[in-house]
C-alpha cells in the first residue's frame, strides 16, 4: 500500500513512477544490509523513500521532469508512542493543512505549508498539533490521520482528495472492524466533534511512526476541552503492534518477510 501510495503520488506530481517490483527489491534489499543496525522492538528501523525529479533544465513550471532520482533514508529510530504523553490539539477552521487538490499526495511542499500553524498553535496555546477543520470539516493533523470513536463507531472522514490517505489509517479501520467496531467512513464537523468529546468519546491521531497517539484534550475556540479516555485507542494501539511485533496471526497478510 505504501509503494501504491507513493505511485500515485508521482503520478500526481507529474513525476516518472517507479515500478513497483524494482521498488519493493529495493527496499526489502536495503533492509537485509541494514540488519546489524536494526534495533530490537519497540523501536525500530525508519524506512522514508524519497523521489526528486533531476531535470537539468531551468523552466520547469510549464515541463514536468522526464527524469527522477528514487533513494530510500533508513534510520534506526526510537519508540515514537509514549505512554500518558499529552497531546493536544489546536482546532483550525480558519486555514487549511495544503492546497485542497494537493491533499493526497505525500510530498515535502505539504509539511512546509502546515507549519506555520503548528508553529503558532506551540507558541500561543501550547498544543502539540493543529487538527485542520477548514470550515469546521474535520480532517486531519499536519502529519496523521484523526478519528473519533464514540461508544462503539468509529467516525473518520472519507477517502476525498484533501488529505492522506493513511495506510495506518487502513489498518486501525480493518482492526477495529474486526475488533467489532462500527466503521463511518463520512464527513463531520467541528460542532459534532466537540459534543462527543464532551460526552466521553475517544479521539485518535494515526500515522506510521506513532501507530495511534490517543488525543488528551482539544483547544476550541480558545477553551481546552479534555478527553475522557484513552482506553480503547490504546487497545486497538496494541493490536496492531502485536501484528507487527510477530506476537498476533497476521491474518491479513500484512508482513514481508526479508
Ligand atoms: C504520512 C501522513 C499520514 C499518515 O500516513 P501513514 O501511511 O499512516 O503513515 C497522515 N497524514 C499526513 C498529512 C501524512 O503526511
Amino acid at each position: 500500500m505504501n509503494i501504491a501510495r507513493m505511485r500515485q503520488s508521482a503520478r500526481l506530481l507529474h513525476l516518472p513512477v517507479p515500478e513497483t517490483e524494482a521498488f519493493q527489491a529495493a527496499l526489502i534489499e536495503l533492509v537485509r544490509r541494514a540488519a546489524d543496525i536494526i534495533p530490537d522492538a519497540p523501536a525500530s528501523l525508519y524506512l522514508r523513500p524519497t523521489l526528486i525529479g533531476t531535470d537539468p533544465v531551468i523552466g520547469k513550471a510549464a515541463t514536468p521532469s522526464a527524469n527522477a532520482l528514487l533513494y530510500i533514508l533508513a534510520s534506526p529510530v526510537g519508540d515514537y508512542f509514549k505512554t500518558g504523553a499529552p497531546m493536544k490539539l489546536l482546532v483550525e477552521t480558519e486555514h487549511a493543512r495544503c492546497a485542497p487538490h494537493m491533499g493526497r499526495i505525500k510530498c515535502g511542499g505539504n509539511y512546509a505549508s502546515a507549519l506555520a500553524w503548528v508553529l503558532k498553535a506551540k507558541e500561543e496555546h501550547g498544543a502539540n498539533q493543529v487538527l485542520f477543520c477548514p470550515n469546521g470539516d474535520v480532517q486531519e493533523t499536519a502529519a496523521s490521520n484523526f478519528a473519533l470513536i464514540n461508544g462503539n463507531e468509529i467516525i473518520t472522514k472519507p477517502l476525498t482528495s484533501e488529505f492522506l490517505h493513511g495506510v495506518t489509517r487502513d489498518s486501525v479501520l480493518t482492526i477495529a472492524n474486526d475488533l467489532g467496531y462500527t466503521i463511518s467512513e463520512r464527513n463531520f464537523t467541528v460542532a459534532e466533534l466537540k459534543a462527543a468529546v464532551e460526552q466521553g468519546a475517544e479521539a485518535i491521531l494515526t500515522g506510521t511512526a506513532a501507530v495511534i497517539s490517543p488525543v488528551t484534550s482539544f483547544v476550541i475556540d480558545g477553551k481546552e476541552i479534555p478527553v475522557a479516555s484513552t482506553e480503547r485507542g490504546t487497545a486497538i494501539r496494541k493490536a496492531v503492534t502485536d501484528i507487527q511485533f510477530g506476537l498476533a496471526e497476521d491474518k491479513y497478510d500484512w508482513l514481508v518477510r526479508v
